[in-house]
């Protein structure tokens, strides 16, 4: 029985861990994938204080060998299911079941998927979600980034080290993109931008993607290009399937809870990503898991008190 189970290593559940474990609480991580969350998909991270840009991956790696410090323990699995039995909560993995007293959801989110024919397929053969994962396979290729914000617009720029050409796909003629950032990418002679279009379909051969079908949202005209990569950053979905049954989630899947980072079950958190909130950047996802690695505390002591 731990006193705390966290599900999600991002940056939100590793600060969790740090404070819940320097509390003297004992601790359980249980990630699915490599620690760090949205941070192994981040280029170049230049708006998380103390660091004037560090790579996405360099600061999952110090914010993990941080988050252990203390003893809190990092486990591999996939969670399916929270089951609140009162004042134990058991943690269902595809082999495991954990208990603890709180468990702090940290699961962050996915990128959004555009559900048109030809993505999945060519899922992983020139389709991608990741420039950081996959981008130094396009040296010199016309590759296409599809959507409008931070990520597409940040991720584009770092394409251009390895492309000869990237092209900003939006659905709009304004991007949503911080400015800072929209006057780098307008700066950039190898960013070009394609306004008012979406892909309605990718194409290609048996062995990649080679054509994007386009669709101008002003005019419906049809048109298509040759693409040699395509990045897909049009947003995030909630990663909270799993805590579907416990009632604490809202109509668009994102975990609500109070400024204390609960949600409605007492003993049941949720910070960083998957939560319902104005803004999912790395600080915010700290602050919310500082917050909660104290609050666990709170709560835990106020139980050994009765
Ligand atoms: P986002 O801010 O939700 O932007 C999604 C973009 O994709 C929008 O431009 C949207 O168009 C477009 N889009 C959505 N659905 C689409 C569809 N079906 N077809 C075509 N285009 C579509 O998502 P994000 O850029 O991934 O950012 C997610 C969060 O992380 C944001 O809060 C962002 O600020 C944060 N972030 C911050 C940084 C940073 O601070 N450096 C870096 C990356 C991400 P519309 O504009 O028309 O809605």
């Amino acid at each position: 029985m731990y006193d705390v189970i966290i599900i999600g290593a991002g940056p939100g559940g590793m600060t969790a861990a740090l404070y819940a474990s320097r509390s003297d609480l004992s601790v359980l991580v249980i990630e699915r994938g490599a620690p760090g969350g949205q941070l192994m998909n981040t280029s170049d991270v230049e708006n998380y204080p103390g660091f004037d840009t560090i790579t996405g991956p360099d600061l999952a790696l110090k914010m993990y060998d941080n988050s252990s410090n203390f003893g809190a323990k990092h486990t591999y699995g996939n969670v399916t299911k929270i089951e609140n039995e009162g004042l134990i909560k058991k943690v269902y993995c595809e082999e495991d079941v954990y208990e603890a007293k709180t468990v702090i959801i940290a699961s962050g989110s996915d990128h959004r998927k555009m559900g048109v024919p030809g993505e999945e397929e060519y899922a992983g053969r020139g389709v991608s979600y990741c420039a950081v994962c996959d981008g130094a396979f396009f040296k010199d290729r016309h590759l296409y980034v599809i959507g409008g914000g931070d990520s597409a617009v940040e991720e584009g720029m770092y394409l251009t080290q390895f492309a000869s050409k990237v092209t900003i796909v939006h659905r709009r003629d304004e991007l949503r993109a911080q400015k800072i950032l929209q006057d780098r990418a307008f700066k950039n002679e190898k960013i070009n931008f394609m306004w008012n279009k979406v892909p309605t379909e990718f194409s290609g051969d048996e062995r990649k993607v080679t054509k994007i079908t386009l669709k101008d949202t002003k005019t419906e005209e049809v048109s298509e290009v040759s693409a040699d990569g395509v990045f897909i950053y049009i947003g995030l979905d909630p990663l909270t399937e799993p805590f579907k049954d416990l009632g604490i989630t809202n109509e668009e899947g994102w975990v609500v809870t109070n400024n204390h980072m609960e949600t409605k079950i007492p003993g049941i958190y949720a910070i960083g990503d998957v939560r319902d909130t104005v803004l999912r950047q790395i600080a915010t996802a700290v602050g919310d898991g500082s917050i909660a690695g104290q609050e666990v505390y709170k709560y835990i002591t106020s139980l050994d008190d009765k």
